[in-house]
């Protein structure tokens, strides 16, 4: 017997919590043209848009995956924004079961943009529950239990489903080929760090010097919510030690002071590097024995730590577990063993 979806008529209240401090709210770009970088999905998405309000019909449902703070969330808020709808954000690991979500389903306005973060998150049956919506914008609903349920078909408005995961491989395939465009964001460069950085010093009211920005670029591990969080705590210093203005040395003593250090790893990244060559003698190593020797939860390892830290080729992936390379030695001062597959002289 299939579990009934809707008990009563009680329908849980839409509530999101969505970027609470006013800071992080002034420092998120509001239109697709003030987006830095990621250029080649910006022009795809352009044409989508474009090509959906000349038809006059809903933009296709979108996917956005890659490591946190790239920016999958702006796109999911600039989108509707450009295309003048309504949208609504929740977050995958809320949608416990499918009555979560039929509220969203719902309120969807016609074209309107239904926001899904983590989306790699949702159970199974929820995932199940959304197929439907995606494809024919209509859901089942059954309603009473054993002999007395019956299933009512509701038609919803054609919507926009926009999801975001750290983790597409995560994602079943029949949710993730309901997606029209999926879109894969990538790290920043330095000199699109940079920018992000002086516009954001712009919007604090902060005056900073181009070295300046650089140098917090080159500490941001490609990320831009990293590069934002490091500007404000720079700022903060240059307040409290100087006179306010950021400059070159202000933002290496403050950056210094709090672990990050000259490649933009902050302590828990050296850490992870420092337990695969002390402990591992240098890998191969499986990411659950690095993660339960320091301590920390193997997901957060594996989305927040090591995407960058294989980027910047730090570590390898090999079939027997992560491996330091011998650039990872050298940034921790350390002897690479004889038998290193990538010798280097120092
Ligand atoms: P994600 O959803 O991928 O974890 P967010 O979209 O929340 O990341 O991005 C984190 C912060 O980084 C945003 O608040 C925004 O200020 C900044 N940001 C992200 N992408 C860009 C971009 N392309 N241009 C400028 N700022 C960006």
């Amino acid at each position: 017997m299939r579990e009934p979806i809707l008990q009563g008529s009680e329908i849980p209240v839409v509530q999101e919590r969505f970027d609470d401090d006013p800071e992080d709210r002034a420092l998120r770009p509001q239109r697709m043209r003030d987006m830095v970088g990621q250029r080649e999905v910006c022009e795809r998405l352009a044409i989508a848009l474009d090509a959906s309000q000349k038809r006059r019909e809903t933009l296709g449902h979108i996917l956005f995956d890659g490591p946190p703070g790239l920016g999958k969330t702006t796109f999911a808020t600039v989108i509707p924004r450009d295309l003048g709808v309504s949208f609504q954000i929740a977050s995958g690991a809320a949608l416990m079961a499918p009555k979560d979500v039929i509220p969203y389903l719902s309120n969807a306005e016609e074209g309107s943009v239904l926001f899904i973060d983590e989306i790699h998150r949702l159970p199974k049956a929820v995932e199940e529950f959304l197929y439907p919506a995606m494809e024919d914008f209509r859901i089942d609903i059954t309603l009473g239990e054993g002999v007395n349920a019956r299933t009512i078909n509701m038609p919803l408005k054609p919507f926009t489903l926009i999801g975001a995961t750290t983790r597409s491989g995560m994602l079943s395939a029949p949710l993730r080929d309901r997606f029209q465009m999926r879109e894969h964001l990538d790290f920043y460069t330095i000199e699109e760090l940079s920018e992000i950085v002086t516009r954001s010093s712009a919007k604090l009211r902060a005056a900073i010097d181009p070295a300046a920005a650089t140098e917090i670029a080159i500490r941001s591990r490609g990320t831009p919510r990293l590069a934002n969080n490091r500007l404000r705590w720079v700022r903060d210093y240059a307040t409290s030690k100087a006179d306010g203005r950021i400059t070159h040395s202000l933002a290496q003593a403050a950056l210094e002071m709090q672990g990050i250090d000259p490649r933009g790893l902050d302590s828990q990244d050296r850490k992870y590097l420092d337990t695969v060559i002390r402990i591992f003698h240098g890998g191969p190593v499986g990411v659950e024995a690095i993660a339960h020797t320091i301590n920390v939860p193997p997901d957060t390892l594996e989305d927040e730590v090591e995407p960058f830290l294989l980027r910047a080729g730090l570590v390898i992936r090999t079939p027997r577990g992560r491996k330091a390379t011998s650039d990872a030695y050298e940034h921790l001062r350390l002897k690479p063993p004889p038998s290193d597959d990538h010798p280097r002289l120092f």
